[in-house]
């Protein structure tokens, strides 16, 4: 049997969840293969936090543009319905919606309160699919067969099941990385051992203290936006303040202006390990 069989949708409503990374892209591509053109019961969605690189923008257009496959746009508002259909043309750039659940918040998101996950992605979504009169759906997330600390997460009291083809079909980091090799376009950001590190928000405190300090130094007018956001919270909150426990991110420019290329040429100077992953 061909391993596309790994990808048949199963019956009832089906949400794709297209990150605007390779791996879920593709995802989606084994899906279309498997099945053709998408029926009316299945929507492939992506939740803008309007801190995606534009790459990443213009990957999730072209994706949609080349191989025929209607994407919704999606992006949190702080005011019912809570969320708005944008497209790339249309699409936050300036980490608005973000900036908007902060301010409504008043704290910041962090390692151990990753509100800015649920709203902007994941209940982002659950409003638009229940906006659509969806009750229970099938929510078919990238999750690679070598992601195991993804995969064997407790299964969500929600209204939705959780289907991850990609682990099903045995896929590893080597097949997306030979599948996009193949491929006449691809996104264009760098691919370093597997990883991307600027996917997802550019500048997330789940990424590794060394990722944060090389998007500092590289991307000074982004990396703005997450410094100015910690100043948008009393200090009187504490741990809601910063993005980190560990610093700040002027803190981090600082550092990353007097120490530069040395801190991050020397091994162990900056924390590698990533905190985990955005899995909206
Ligand atoms: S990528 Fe990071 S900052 Fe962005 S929504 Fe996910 S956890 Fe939050």
């Amino acid at each position: 049997m061909s391993a596309l069989h790994h990808y048949i949708l199963p019956a009832g409503n089906v949400q794709i969840a297209f990150s605007g990374g390779r791996t879920s892209a593709y995802m989606l591509h084994q899906i279309l293969e498997a099945n053709g053109d998408l029926p009316d019961r299945c929507e492939v969605t992506f939740q803008n936090t309007g801190r995606e690189m534009p790459q990443t923008l213009d990957f999730v257009a072209e994706v949609g543009r080349r191989w025929g496959v209607e994407i919704t746009w999606l992006e949190y508002r702080p005011d019912k319905p809570f969320f708005e259909i944008v497209g790339r043309q249309g699409a936050s750039m300036e980490g608005e919606p973000f900036e908007a659940l902060i301010k409504k918040r008043n704290y910041l998101p962090n390692q151990q309160t990753r509100f800015c996950t649920i709203e902007l992605k994941i209940r982002t979504a659950k409003r638009f699919l229940m906006s659509l009169g969806w009750k229970h759906w099938t929510n078919c997330v990238g999750i690679r067969a070598d992601e195991p600390h993804r995969l064997n997460k407790p299964k969500p009291r929600e209204r939705w099941t959780v289907w991850t083809p990609l682990a099903d079909a045995d896929v590893g980091k080597q097949d997306v990385a030979a599948f996009w090799k193949r491929q006449p376009f691809d996104l264009q950001l760098p691919n370093v051992r597997g990883n991307c590190w600027l996917g997802n928000c550019d500048g997330c405190f789940l990424k590794s203290e060394a990722n944060v300090a090389a998007f500092t130094r590289d991307y000074p007018e982004r990396a703005e936006w997450w410094e100015r956001m910690e100043t948008l919270i009393p200090p009187t909150k504490g741990d809601a303040c910063t993005f980190s426990k560990r610093y700040s991110r002027a803190e981090m420019r600082e550092y990353m202006e007097r120490q530069g290329d040395w801190a991050l040429s020397t091994e162990g100077a900056l924390c590698q390990a990533d905190d985990g992953e955005c899995t909206g």
